[in-house]
């Protein structure tokens, strides 16, 4: 079995992988300045696609412009996550280079998808290949491939520990080569219970003294995670953005969540926003938290939330994920100002950060990786893949930290 690294390699972003030139593991989007492509023009015989964020799924339809119509594996909650996502990346830059498909590919996405649940395992350009609960986002898979000698898994984005929105995963199928994501391969997670309560009475004091918390979130599964986190606590919360959308849908697959009757809970505890009429104006000038795209702040209606509520002392940002460097949300928490629709404003509202994490940290990876201690392993998906993979050569694995465009043959 031949792999070949198309991106997602000692990087985080435009994930893709080339199994024997024929399947196509993840195809995905690097969200920079300007986005960054997979290297190369694979023409895969199939796709499958390990979970629904723009890292993993953002290009996916631009494998269908052309002639080539390659069907596109995945589960049922990851086909619409990157429906969703196309949609978005259209609407926001169609037509321009930050767009690398057309309305048409688009169309296409629907006729070729093949969705698959997990532990069914199914054929793709000629491998048997299985999906399995990763614990990163609901429908989030690793993806076991096999081709009769070899088995490869990709564990693709995946945690360990339980989330309130899905379980970490327990899955840990026998493979004769693993390549493993190492986002937080540095860090390690304070408890979840810890940061939840540390947020919600942060989130609590703000109210109390009459204040206004604006929550920064990604729209896929932050989002509803923090939903879930101010339901369990009672804490008012209004919810914006993409966000909701994603949470109507997810509604749909109760059996991609952890606890589908808190998940309704949460749904009807917190308000959406349809930003008619002013209502984001008036929202600001209520005790409550506001759950907004996005994440990072580099768009979304957290733009028109952050200038009103920025220059009184007694509200609060609460950023809840990773600040990539250049972003305004980074910005913020080092500097105490943000560029908002390109101009800097001082803010005077407290700004605060939590770890809700959806990855596994220094111990999940471990742990999960001590399951394949006789295999090689190649490690992707990181910012210091190559240090990683030294540490795992140190404690007697097999280990690399593949380039772009690298080729691996596993035997
Ligand atoms: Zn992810």
């Amino acid at each position: 079995m031949k792999l070949q690294f198309l991106g997602g390699a000692r990087e985080v972003g435009r994930s893709a992988i080339l199994v024997d030139d024929t399947l196509l593991l993840d195809f995905g989007i690097k969200t920079a300045d300007p986005p960054q492509y997979p290297v190369g023009r694979p023409s895969p015989d199939a796709v499958v696609a390990t979970h629904g964020h723009l890292d993993h799924v953002g290009n996916v339809p631009s494998l269908l412009s052309g002639s080539n119509r390659p069907p596109i594996h995945w589960t049922p909650p990851t086909y619409e996550l990157a429906l969703t996502l196309a949609r978005d990346t259209l609407k926001l830059h169609g037509g321009s280079f930050r767009c690398p498909f057309t309305e048409n590919d688009l169309k296409r996405v629907t006729e070729v998808s093949r969705t698959h649940g997990y532990r069914e395992p199914f054929e793709a350009a000629g491998y048997e290949v299985t999906f399995f609960d990763a614990g990163h986002i609901p429908g989030s898979a690793h993806v076991l491939v096999d081709d009769g000698d070899t088995r490869l898994l990709y564990t693709g984005d995946f945690h360990t520990t339980h989330q309130r929105l899905v379980s970490g995963t327990t899955a840990r199928p026998d493979a004769d080569v693993v390549v493993s994501e190492s986002t937080y391969s540095d860090v390690e997670h304070e408890d979840r219970s810890v940061v939840e309560k540390r947020f919600v009475e942060s989130v609590e004091t703000t109210l109390w003294e009459g204040g206004t918390v604006v929550v920064p979130a990604f729209a896929i599964g932050r989002t509803q995670e923090l939903m879930l986190v101010c339901e369990a606590h009672d804490v008012p919360c209004y919810v914006d953005g993409m966000g909701q959308q994603v949470t109507e849908m997810f509604r749909q697959y109760p059996e991609f969540l952890r606890d589908a009757e808190a998940f309704r809970r949460a749904k009807s505890h917190a308000r959406f926003v349809t930003g008619r009429d002013g209502q984001r104006k008036r929202i600001t000038e209520q005790k409550a938290a506001i759950i907004t795209t996005s994440g990072m702040l580099s768009g979304g209606p957290a733009m028109t939330y952050i200038p009103e509520i920025r220059s009184n002392p007694t509200n609060k940002i609460a950023m809840t994920g990773y600040q990539v460097e250049g972003t305004p949300g980074r910005e913020l928490l080092e500097t105490g100002r943000a560029e908002i629709d390109g101009r800097v404003m001082p803010v005077s509202a407290s700004v605060e950060q939590y770890d809700f994490s959806a990855h596994a940290d220094r111990d999940g990876l471990f742990g999960f990786l001590e399951s394949y201690e006789d295999v090689p392993m190649l490690v992707n998906h990181g910012d210091r893949c190559a240090a990683f993979a030294d540490e795992l050569r140190s404690k007697g694995f097999e280990a690399n930290a593949p380039e772009h465009g690298s080729v691996y043959t596993v035997r």
